[in-house]
C-alpha cells in the first residue's frame, strides 16, 4: 500500500465485536483476565492499550520502521532514547537542535555523566572530530530541516559516517514528517517525533514517538516506556491518529502555501533574506531535492531593521497568530530571539544566524491569498 492509504488504514481495522468502522477509543485503565495471568493481549493501560498500539503500528509503517513506541510528548520520546545510554556514553549532535532537546542533553543527561559534543550541521569533518571528542560515542543526533534556520542536513552521509564508527543515528523528523522524508531509508536507526506538530496537525494535542529500524532496537525503549511511564493517554493517541489520516493532504497544501509565500516575500521591501529550502538560493536546495519529497511548510525570513521591525511585523499580523509551536492547520509566526531561542545569549545566537530580525513562519492551510495579504499588510502597519 502507498503512503496515503497506510496513513488511513494501518491500525484502523474495523472493530471486530461491533463492526465500528473507526476503532473505538479504549479508555479502560485495566483489562479483565480470563484466568490469572491469561489476558487477551492487554493487562494494564500503561503497559499497552489498543488505541496506543494502533497509533504505534501506523507510525512504524509510515516511517518504514519495524516498531514504534508512543510517548506523552516529543521530549519524553527523546528522553527514552537517551535513557538507553550509560554514564560515560557519548552523544554527538548537530548544533541546531530544538531548544528542548538541547536542554535535555545539556541540563539533564550531561550532569548524569553522558558526554555530549556538537558539530556544525553542514560539516562532516566536524562530526568526525566530535565523535573523537567523546569517550564512548554511541549516538548521532540530527534534525533536518533545522529550527529556525532550515538547514538541510545530509542524513545518508552522516548516518554512514556514524555507523562506520559504531554509532546509532537518531533523526528528529518532526519538521519534515514521513510525508516528506523517511530517515530510515537513508540509514537512520531511530526516528523521533513530536507528534504535537504536523502529525497531530491541529494544535490540540501534545505527544511524541520513537520509531526504530528493527524490533530489536526498540526493545529497551519499549521496556522504558512502561518502566518510566511517560505514556500518552488513549485520547491523545486517538487525536494524533485522526490527524495522521489527513497528513498527506495537509502536507501538500502546507508546502504549496509556503512555497508561494517564500517567492512573494523574496521581493517584499524590508526583507533582507528569505530562508526556504525550496528556493534555489537556499544552500541546501539540491540536498533537499534528493532527501525530501517537497520542501515543507516552514519558512524563515530576516527583516531589515532588526528588533523594531520584527516586533512591528509580528504584532501587525492578523491571520497569523504570534505563538510558539508549528505544524498545525493555522498559520503561526514566531520571533525566535525573544521566544523559542530567548534562553540562548545574544553573543551566541547572533553569529549562528538567529538575529533580532529573524522571523519564523509555520505556514498553515488558510487560503493563500489571505496569507499573502496578511503578510504584506503587516509590513505597512
Ligand atoms: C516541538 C519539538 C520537540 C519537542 O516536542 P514536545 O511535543 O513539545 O515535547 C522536539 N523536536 C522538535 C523538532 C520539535 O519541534
Amino acid at each position: 500500500m502507498r503512503f496515503e492509504t497506510r496513513a488511513i488504514h494501518i491500525g484502523q481495522d474495523p472493530d471486530r465485536s461491533t463492526g465500528a468502522t473507526i476503532p473505538p477509543l479504549y479508555l479502560s485503565s485495566t483489562y479483565t483476565q480470563t484466568a490469572p495471568g491469561e489476558t487477551r493481549g492487554y493487562d494494564y493501560a500503561r503497559s499497552d492499550n489498543p488505541t496506543r498500539a494502533n497509533l504505534e503500528a501506523c507510525l512504524a509503517s509510515l516511517e518504514g520502521g519495524e516498531a514504534c513506541a508512543a510517548f506523552a510528548s516529543g521530549l519524553a520520546a527523546c528522553s527514552a532514547i537517551l535513557d538507553t545510554l550509560q554514564p560515560g556514553d557519548g552523544v554527538v549532535a548537530s548544533h541546531d537542535l530544538y531548544g528542548g532537546t538541547f536542554r535535555l542533553l545539556d541540563k539533564v543527561f550531561r550532569p548524569q555523566g553522558i558526554d555530549v559534543a556538537f558539530a556544525e550541521s553542514g560539516d562532516p569533518e566536524a562530526f568526525e572530530r566530535a565523535i573523537h571528542a567523546v569517550r564512548t560515542p554511541r549516538l548521532l543526533w540530527l534534525e533536518s530541516p533545522t529550527n529556525p534556520l532550515l538547514d538541510i542536513v545530509d542524513i545518508g552521509g552522516l548516518s554512514a559516517l556514524a555507523s562506520s564508527y559504531g554509532l546509532l543515528t537518531v533523526v528528529d523528523n518532526t519538521f519534515a514528517t514521513p510525508g516528506l522524508q523517511r530517515p530510515i531509508e537513508f540509514g537512520a536507526d531511530y526516528v523521533v517525533h513530536s507528534t504535537t506538530k504536523y502529525l497531530g496537525g491541529h494544535s490540540d494535542v501534545i505527544g511524541g514517538a520513537v520509531i526504530a529500524r528493527t524490533f530489536d532496537l526498540l526493545k529497551r525503549i519499549r521496556f522504558l516506556q512502561n518502566a518510566r511511564g511517560a505514556v500518552p493517554g488513549p485520547f491523545d493517541c486517538y487525536l494524533v491518529q485522526r490527524g495522521i489520516k489527513t497528513l498527506a493532504l495537509r502536507i501538500e497544501r502546507h508546502c504549496k502555501n509556503a512555497r508561494r509565500l517564500a517567492h512573494i516575500l523574496q521581493d517584499a521591501t524590508g526583507v533582507r533574506r528569505v530562508i526556504y529550502p525550496g528556493l534555489s538560493s537556499h544552500a541546501g536546495h539540491e540536498l533537499a531535492k534528493r532527501q525530501m519529497k517537497d520542501f515543507g511548510g516552514m519558512l524563515s525570513l530576516e527583516l531589515e531593521g532588526g528588533l523594531v521591525a520584527a516586533k512591528r511585523f509580528c504584532t501587525g499580523l492578523r491571520v497569523f497568530s504570534l505563538a510558539e509551536s508549528l505544524g498545525g492547520i493555522e498559520s503561526l509566526c514566531c520571533h525566535p530571539a525573544t521566544m523559542t531561542h530567548a534562553s540562548i545569549p545574544k553573543e551566541i545566537r547572533e553569529p549562528r544566524g538567529i538575529t533580532d530580525g529573524l522571523i519564523r513562519l509555520s505556514v498553515g492551510l488558510e487560503h493563500i491569498d489571505d496569507l499573502v495579504s496578511d503578510v504584506l499588510q503587516a509590513f505597512k502597519d
